[in-house]
């Protein structure tokens, strides 16, 4: 019987807080639960942003916390043609086209389109849908534009993609870290537009390298915080798109800062890195996040 494959998948582009440590806590005691794996996989796509003295604390967190991880870790910068290769299959399908509007051109002309009383969509993180209007564009023009050097992003034609689906989208939620029950959570990729697959700089988004590592590292389970809930949905949309295996999700409560808000990875009082310094043992920091009994 093939074990079941879970993953942890932070950014090293800040340090680790409370907050993964919670995640990937959870994902060491889900994945011994059902005596499954556990791979780290290092999401360094944005490589202005990420930094290996990061990726180093990553390990120093996790290891000085007790939690292993199943081998290779997997870097994302290092696969950049796994993700092309996967657009390329999109691009031939016609589900993206290249969107050439910077964010403030965007802006501007939803704006001058958008009627008055009539608010325009924005998706779950607030950001406004893309207007789309390249999604007009003849081939020719397009691809005019591409040859000029013009720059722009590839994004998927969400509408258009849903249009081609034969059964409505949904994924799969365990109800707790016991994952004693699991439930259908209908898929709404419609709320986010056309969301981005591509960038110039960046030949992939999160979007598409995290469906595309899932399944080219066969995660049957994603366990991750309640933050990328929403994500989810455009993750299935992909999967389907692309031909993908589909993995089960958990998505677990958030640690809150002390005013109530999301944690930020540059917030000196939560990291663990500061924590450790301050004289807190990883006992303290199962403590701080709700995991009293866990022996590391
Ligand atoms: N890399 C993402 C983050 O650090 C997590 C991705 C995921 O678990 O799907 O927030």
């Amino acid at each position: 019987m093939t074990r079941p494959v879970f993953r942890f998948a932070p950014s090293p582009n800040g340090q680790l807080h409370l907050g993964h440590a919670l995640s990937a806590l959870l994902n060491r005691r889900m994945a011994d639960r059902v005596a499954g794996k556990l791979l780290l996989r290092i999401e360094d796509i944005d490589v202005l942003r990420c930094t290996p003295e990061f990726e180093a604390g990553i390990y120093r967190d996790l290891e000085w916390l007790g939690i292993t991880w199943d081998q290779p870790v997997r870097r994302q910068s290092e696969h950049f043609p796994d993700y092309e290769g996967m657009l390329g299959r999109l691009i031939a399908d016609d589900l993206v086209y290249p969107a050439f509007m910077s964010r403030a051109e965007a802006r501007a002309h939803i704006t001058e389109v958008q009627s008055p009383g009539h608010a325009w969509p924005r998706d779950p993180d607030g950001v406004p849908h893309y207007p789309g209007v390249e999604k007009h564009l003849s081939a020719r023009k397009r691809q005019m534009r591409i040859d000029a050097g013009e720059p722009f992003a590839w994004r998927l034609d969400t509408a258009r993609a849903l249009a081609g689906m034969k059964a409505t989208l949904s994924w799969a939620e365990f109800a707790n870290e016991q994952m004693s029950s699991i439930r259908p959570v209908a898929a709404q990729p419609e709320l986010w537009g056309d969301v981005v697959l591509a960038r110039r700089d960046v030949p992939t988004s999160y979007h598409l390298s995290v469906v595309a590592d899932d399944a080219l590292q066969s995660v049957t389970h994603v366990v991750r915080g309640m933050d990328l809930f929403a994500a989810t949905s455009i993750h299935r949309l992909l999967q389907e798109l692309l031909g993908l295996p589909q993995p089960a999700y958990f998505h677990h409560r958030l640690i809150e800062g002390p005013d109530g808000r999301k944690l930020s990875k540059s917030e000196r009082d939560t990291g663990l890195a500061q924590l450790r310094e301050a004289g807190k043992t990883p006992q303290d920091i199962f403590h701080a996040i709700g995991l009293p009994g866990n022996r590391g």
